[in-house]
């Protein structure tokens, strides 16, 4: 039986990374103007990390890829970035610097989820935490980097779409008003729901299978349960995001899927053909306790992160490039077996030059190379022909032009650094 790849996982082929190598090159330099800085931390953490007693989202308590391993430490693949950052961030005392740390990570995340169009089980995300401080214009600021990002990354047709849950006197009252409104629907309503109302009210709000339930369209908003500080707090992230003039609507009753958040969480959202449910690029939000849950100070931070393979296809569906087709400026094509050397010889000087440039090894004759010179996009042929070497020279042709001109063959190199730097 042929292997297959694990369901729910793709290949990157070689005719589609430079797509992924273009969008994380955008990411570093959009977020260096941020002055972020990457942390890489491992893909396995200790189970502890994401399994943690207040966090009970499907995400962690149902898709995590948890295994023993050969030692019996219990480990789990992270499902998503701010867990294992956090536990870096107190591992190495960051706080001791009393600076707010702000970095970005890129890398895979693996959750055990029904695979489809946008949804993998393992899959590529980028994500920014800004931890150390508490302070609106920093909520504001991780938005407005959000906002910046699509519209630098050429995207239209999105939406940012924030809310507040307040701080935890807030949020605690936002779970019992909620606890409230659904308890006299609670035989109306699915099991896993009847389940939260107990646990968690507020993972009600984005219940799948009770989205149309007429209770949930009277849910009460979190902003009618925030507390006066609460208020204000919010109020000032929306006077920076107006003095930047960014564009938001404010979503009274998203919570986001995972039970860290308090204060600001944010979303942003794609109206993109064919996306259908999968219309969040990403989204984050405001974390005030899990530094200290996971053994550090009283500190908070905030934190976004966007899924990449979404990115990428809301790129294709717009029509948007972010980069060329990796092309070959020179192909040197050999006639003769005994050339080869030279051939070798050659290739390694231009691309001492910085010159891009391949030949054929798998013994094509000069009609087979041709044809692979102008699959690669070729912008010069550099033709080895019996008749030239004999003369000391070679024929350099523009593909596009179709312009050929004899060379010598010491000053190959220099004719093509000229030529290829005109045309650029
Ligand atoms: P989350 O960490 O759940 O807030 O997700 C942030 C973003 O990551 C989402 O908006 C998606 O773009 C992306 N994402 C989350 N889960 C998946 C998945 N299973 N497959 C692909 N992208 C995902």
């Amino acid at each position: 039986m042929a292997i297959h790849r694990v369901k729910g996982t793709y290949d990157v082929l070689p005719g589609e990374s430079y797509l992924w190598q273009a969008l994380e090159n955008k990411i570093r330099t959009i977020l260096g103007l941020y002055n972020m800085r990457e942390i890489r931390t491992p893909i396995i953490e200790y189970s502890e990390v994401f399994h943690r007693q207040t966090e009970l989202s499907d995400m962690v308590t149902k898709e995590t890829y948890d295994f023993d391993d050969r030692g019996e430490r219990r480990l789990t693949l992270r499902p998503e970035g701010t867990a294992g950052v956090i536990r870096s961030y107190v591992e190495h005392k960051m706080y001791a610097s009393q600076e707010l740390e702000k970095v970005y990570y890129i890398g895979p995340h693996f959750r055990y989820e029904r695979p489809q169009k946008g949804r993998y089980r393992e899959f590529y995300q980028f994500g920014v935490e800004a931890i150390g401080a508490l302070d609106p214009a920093l909520d504001a600021e991780m938005i407005i980097l959000s906002y910046d990002f699509i519209k630098r990354l050429g995207l239209k047709g999105v939406r940012v779409r924030l809310n507040t849950l307040g701080d935890e006197s807030s949020r605690t009252a936002y779970q019992e008003a909620l606890k409230t409104h659904f308890t006299p629907h609670q035989d109306t309503m699915c099991e896993d729901c009847r389940q939260r109302l107990v646990k968690n009210p507020l993972r009600i709000l984005d219940c799948k299978v009770d989205a149309k339930h007429p209770a949930m369209t009277s849910a009460p908003k979190t902003i009618d349960v925030l507390n006066d500080d609460s208020k204000a707090y919010f109020k000032q992230v929306l006077d920076h995001l107006n003095a930047a003039k960014i564009s938001y609507e404010i979503a009274h009753k998203m919570v986001r899927g995972l039970d860290y958040y308090s204060h600001t969480v944010f979303e942003i959202e794609a109206d993109i053909e064919g996306f259908g449910a999968q219309n969040v690029l990403g989204g984050g939000g405001r974390y005030q306790q899990m530094v200290a849950e996971l053994g550090g100070p009283d500190l908070g931070g905030i934190g976004f992160a966007f899924g990449m393979e979404r990115l990428l296809m809301a790129l294709e569906a717009e029509h948007v490039t972010i980069a060329d087709i990796q092309t070959v400026d020179v192909f040197v094509i050999v006639f003769k077996e005994a050339d080869r050397t030279l051939a070798t010889k050659l290739l390694y000087e231009l691309r001492g030059a910085d010159l891009v440039c391949d030949m054929n090894y798998t013994k094509k004759a000069f009609k087979g190379q041709l044809k692979q010179a102008l699959k690669l996009g070729a912008k010069y042929l550099v033709i080895l022909g019996e008749d030239e070497m004999s003369r000391g020279v070679v024929s350099i042709k523009n593909t596009k032009t179709e312009v050929q001109e004899e060379v010598l063959l010491k000053q190959v190199k220099r004719y093509l650094v000229d030529h290829l730097g005109a045309e650029q």
